[in-house]
């Protein structure tokens, strides 16, 4: 803690704004009931020292309306649409993990539950609290969602971000609160200090209103150089999470997961050939013979 309180001092914070952090009261409910490993299950390695885990790459659960931008329309999901996918999970025997037992079945040889599936979401808009949060607590599934600091802190002016306050009771609700920066900036080419601000300032407050210490990151946008990743290192988090595309993770590469983004209007057959085939298990629900194939271009930036 002295070295933190130290870093944040270099990095020109008061202590009394830090000091001005108040935790809000905790709320009901701490129990964690989906992280779960299975006590018969193995770890899914394809060979020595790689796990075979679809992330999946969540942004807005709303509709981009008619008007919407090829960029908004990307990174977004329609609500109905979302449901059907995390139901389909839930009928199909998938089992969502967090990335830390995604670390953990790497590090330590950790069972995974079977049919494992990470379900992450960026920037913390709000309907991750209104809408994606009860679906998943209702179908007892877990969700990672990286919250960009400064959103929280000032969601009272931007009522389309989710509020500290909000970040609190989904982290009481099993859910995985994890850093996406203070300011959703381009972190490459930046200070030693610059980064300590981004970076560090953003899981101390993360960890001021939620409880818990954030154990991954998220890049703004995917991008990243060699000093951001040594920044990361150097506050111990385990890993983070890109943009790009794939589903076979390993501890040497933690600082660079990738994820699988669900594409805008996908059928629920191809999203069933997307996760099952990246888990290696065969959809319940054969596809529709005329179903599109899987778009595996790189994602958009979010
Ligand atoms: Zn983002």
């Amino acid at each position: 803690m002295v070295f933190c309180l130290a870093v944040w001092a270099a990095a020109g914070l008061q202590a009394g704004a830090r000091a001005a952090i108040v935790q809000p009261p905790r709320g009901v409910g701490d129990a964690i009931f989906t992280a779960e490993p299975q006590p018969s299950a193995k770890p899914r390695r394809t060979s020595a020292g790689v796990v075979k885990v679809p992330i999946l790459m969540y942004h807005y659960i709303s509709s981009p309306g008619p008007t919407a931008d090829r960029l908004r329309r990307e990174l977004s999901v329609e609500p109905a649409a979302f449901e059907q996918q995390m139901r389909w999970l839930k009928v199909n025997g998938f089992h969502t993990v967090t990335l830390d037992q995604v670390y953990d079945a790497l590090a330590g040889g950790e069972p995974l539950p079977k049919k494992p599936i990470a379900l992450t979401f960026d920037d913390g808009h709000i309907e991750h609290y209104k809408f994606v949060f009860p679906l998943l607590h209702s179908l007892e599934m877990t969700g990672t969602f990286f919250i960009v600091a400064d959103f929280a802190t000032f969601s009272y002016t931007n009522p389309d971000y989710l509020s500290w306050q909000q970040a609190r009771e989904m982290a009481d609700g099993g859910m995985r609160i994890e850093s996406h920066a203070r300011t959703h900036r381009d972190l490459r080419n930046r200070s030693f200090q610059y980064l300590v601000w981004e970076v560090l300032g953003s899981i101390e407050q993360i960890e001021a209103y939620t409880g818990r210490r954030p154990t991954f990151f998220c890049y703004p946008s995917g991008k990243y150089d060699d000093a951001v990743v040594r920044m990361l290192k150097s506050v111990k988090l385990r890993g983070a999470v890109t943009t790009a595309y794939g589903m076979q993770h390993r501890l040497a590469d933690a600082f660079a997961w990738t994820r699988l983004r669900v594409r805008y209007g996908a059928s629920i057959a191809e999203y069933a050939l997307l996760v099952g085939g990246a888990s290696g298990a065969p959809p319940q629900e054969a596809p529709t013979p005329n179903s599109a194939p899987i778009e595996a271009t790189p994602a958009p930036e979010g």
